[in-house]
């Protein structure tokens, strides 16, 4: 396994990032969840994550569960990091996603991100508090920006495919301008 390390984190978590700049650069980015290792979280004192679904842990709507996957989200349970899923997706998608990992995690669906409020109820589940929190996600506009605004640290992993919903499509062409910005002002920190 690759391990993704986030030893580097650009701004701390529990450091509410201010402006729109801030709100929309990820702390670290990574080719793919299961490259974040858990020791390296825990080093770095992260005790929960907030896991985005959709092109994340899973490509769009595709059924079933990657064994790769599943093994890392054993891996965070065995290291003391508790997860919740947090999916803009309905909650049969979160279910049936869950069911072929066979793993019993807490989840939001249609969880409205960017929207702070879900972001502070699955603190809430997870008992967890900012500063000890990620964010992972695809997107920069829904993952990273509801992050940041409530105070986490943001991974950016790459999508696991170009596949995804019309909107989402039209959003990317902003975001890869953006990520094209800050990867040549060096304000990326690739992990
Ligand atoms: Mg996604």
């Amino acid at each position: 396994m690759v391990e993704c390390g986030v030893g580097g984190l650009a701004s701390p978590g529990g450091v509410r990032a201010t402006g729109w700049r801030g709100l929309l650069t990820p702390d670290a980015t990574c080719t793919h969840a299961t490259a974040i290792s858990p020791q390296g979280l825990r080093r770095r004192g992260i005790r929960a994550l907030l896991v985005d679904l959709d092109n994340t842990l899973s490509p769009w709507n595709q059924p079933g569960c990657d064994p790769q996957v599943a093994a890392w989200l054993r891996a965070l349970r065995v290291a003391g990091i508790a997860v919740c899923i947090v999916s803009n997706n309905g909650p049969e998608r979160v279910r049936a996603f869950l069911r072929g990992c066979d793993a019993d995690l807490p989840w939001i669906a249609r969880a409205g991100k960017p929207r702070r409020g879900v972001y502070q109820r699955a603190l809430r589940m997870l008992s967890a508090e900012p500063a000890h929190t990620a964010a992972v996600g695809d997107q920069v506009f829904t993952d990273v920006l509801g992050g940041k605004r409530a105070g986490l640290v943001a991974i950016l992993v790459t999508p696991l495919a170009e596949r995804e919903f019309p909107a989402t499509r039209v959003v990317r062409l902003v975001e890869g301008w953006w990520l094209r910005r800050l990867r040549a002002e060096g304000a990326l920190r690739a992990l």
